[in-house]
C-alpha cells in the first residue's frame, strides 16, 4: 500500500498519455502558438504500461488515462487492453474532450473501459468556438450520443467562467441530468499558461445560480472524490470541485505521470522525478523505489487560494488536470 507523509492512502494515479490536444482551451493553453515535446520523447505504450504494473503491484486501484487529448494517440485502446488484462478489476476511467470519441468509443469498450469524463463548458457552437479556439461542438456532442449508446458511463465537467459560459450553468446540469450523466463543476485554477483574463466562478457563486432554480442539501465529500457534492429533489446529485478551499487536498489520494515519464505528486507544483531511465532500463526495482520517494513527498496542499498571491505553473494539458 502507498502512504504519504501525512497518512493518506495514495490509490490513484492519472496517466497523461500526450501533452498534444486538438482543442486549445483558454484555461489551459497557451494563446500563442508553442513547441510540442518530440513525439520520440514520449514513453511507448508498452512502457507506460510497465510502471503501470509497478503501480499496481503497490497498491494501485485506479487509472485515468488522460493528456492532453488522449485520444489523439494512436492505439489508445491497446493500451487500455494492457491495462485491463493484467487486472481486471482496476477501475479504468479516460478523461477526453470527446471530439473524436464518434468513431473510437466501441473499440474503447471493447478494450476495457468503462468510464468516460467529458469535458462540456457550453452548449452553444459560438461560445465552444470562443473557449476550444475552434468550432468543436458538434463532434463533441457527438461523441457524447456514441459513449452513451455504447454503455459508457459519462461524467462532464465544466469550468464555469464570467462573461463566457456563466449564464449556462443550469442548460448544461439540464442537457447531463435528461442523459442521466453526473455532472461537476470545476473552479478555474489559476496557472501561467491560461489566458490571463479569465475569471472562474467560485462554487459560492455557482451556489447562488443554481439555487435560484433548485433546492438542495449539502451531502459534503465521498470518499476520496475532491467533488463537494449536492442532492437535488428528485435525487440528481451535482458536484463542484474546490482546489481554493482547504478540503480539497485532504483526502488527496492522487498522483499524476506524464507521456514522458515525470512522475508528479501534486496537480499546482512543479516538482517531479522521473521513471523514464529506470522504465526505458527495465529497472522494475529503480521505478518503484522513485514511486515510493514520490510518495513520501507529495505536499500536503496546495497554494490555490493562498494569500501571496503566487500562480501556479504547472501545465495541465501536461498533467492532464
Ligand atoms: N483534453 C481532455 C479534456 O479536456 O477533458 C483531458 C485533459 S484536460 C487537462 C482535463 C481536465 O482539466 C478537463 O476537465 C479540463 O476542463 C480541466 N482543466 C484544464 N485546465 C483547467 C484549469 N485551469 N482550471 C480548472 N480545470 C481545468
Ligand atoms: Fe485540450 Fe483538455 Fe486542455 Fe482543452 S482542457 S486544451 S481539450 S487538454
Amino acid at each position: 500500500m502507498l502512504i504519504d507523509s501525512y497518512d493518506r492512502v495514495v490509490d490513484y494515479i492519472r496517466v497523461s498519455v500526450t501533452e498534444r490536444c486538438n482543442f486549445r482551451c483558454q484555461y489551459c493553453m497557451p494563446e500563442k502558438p508553442f513547441s510540442w515535446v518530440p513525439k520520440e520523447n514520449l514513453l511507448s505504450f508498452e512502457e507506460l504500461f510497465e510502471f503501470m504494473k509497478i503501480a499496481i503491484d503497490e497498491g494501485v486501484k485506479k487509472i485515468r488515462i488522460t493528456g492532453g487529448e488522449p485520444l489523439l494517440r494512436e492505439d489508445l485502446d491497446k493500451f487500455i487492453k494492457m491495462i485491463y488484462d493484467y487486472k481486471p478489476t482496476v477501475d479504468l476511467a479516460m478523461t477526453t474532450n470527446a471530439y473524436l470519441l464518434k468513431g473510437t468509443a466501441q473499440k474503447l469498450v471493447d478494450a476495457g473501459l468503462k468510464r468516460i469524463n467529458v469535458s462540456i463548458d457550453t452548449l452553444k457552437p459560438d461560445i465552444a468556438q470562443k473557449i476550444a479556439g475552434k468550432d468543436v461542438l458538434k463532434n463533441v456532442l457527438d461523441g457524447v450520443n456514441e459513449a452513451l449508446k455504447v454503455g459508457l458511463k459519462v461524467k462532464v465537467n465544466m469550468v464555469p467562467m464570467k462573461g463566457m459560459n456563466e449564464n449556462e450553468i443550469l442548460e448544461v446540469l439540464e442537457y447531463c441530468k435528461e442523459r442521466n450523466m453526473s455532472i461537476r463543476f470545476i473552479e478555474y485554477m489559476e496557472n501561467t499558461h491560461a489566458k490571463v483574463d479569465i475569471s472562474g466562478l467560485k462554487s459560492k457563486e455557482l451556489l447562488e445560480i443554481l439555487g435560484a432554480k433548485y433546492k438542495f442539501t449539502d451531502e459534503g465529500f465521498d470518499g476520496s472524490s475532491p467533488s463537494h457534492y449536492y442532492l437535488l429533489e428528485d435525487g440528481y446529485k451535482f458536484g463542484i470541485i474546490e482546489p481554493y478551499e482547504d478540503d480539497f487536498c485532504k483526502k488527496c489520494n492522487r498522483i499524476r505521470l506524464t507521456a514522458e515519464g515525470n512522475l508528479i505528486p501534486c496537480l499546482y507544483f512543479d516538482e517531479a522525478m522521473s521513471i523514464r531511465d529506470s522504465i526505458k532500463k527495465g529497472d522494475i526495482q529503480g521505478a518503484a523505489l522513485i514511486l515510493k520517494e514520490v510518495i513520501r513527498t507529495k505536499p500536503e496542499k496546495n497554494r490555490w487560494g493562498g494569500e501571496d498571491g503566487e500562480v501556479s505553473t504547472r501545465a495541465f494539458y501536461e498533467t492532464g488536470g
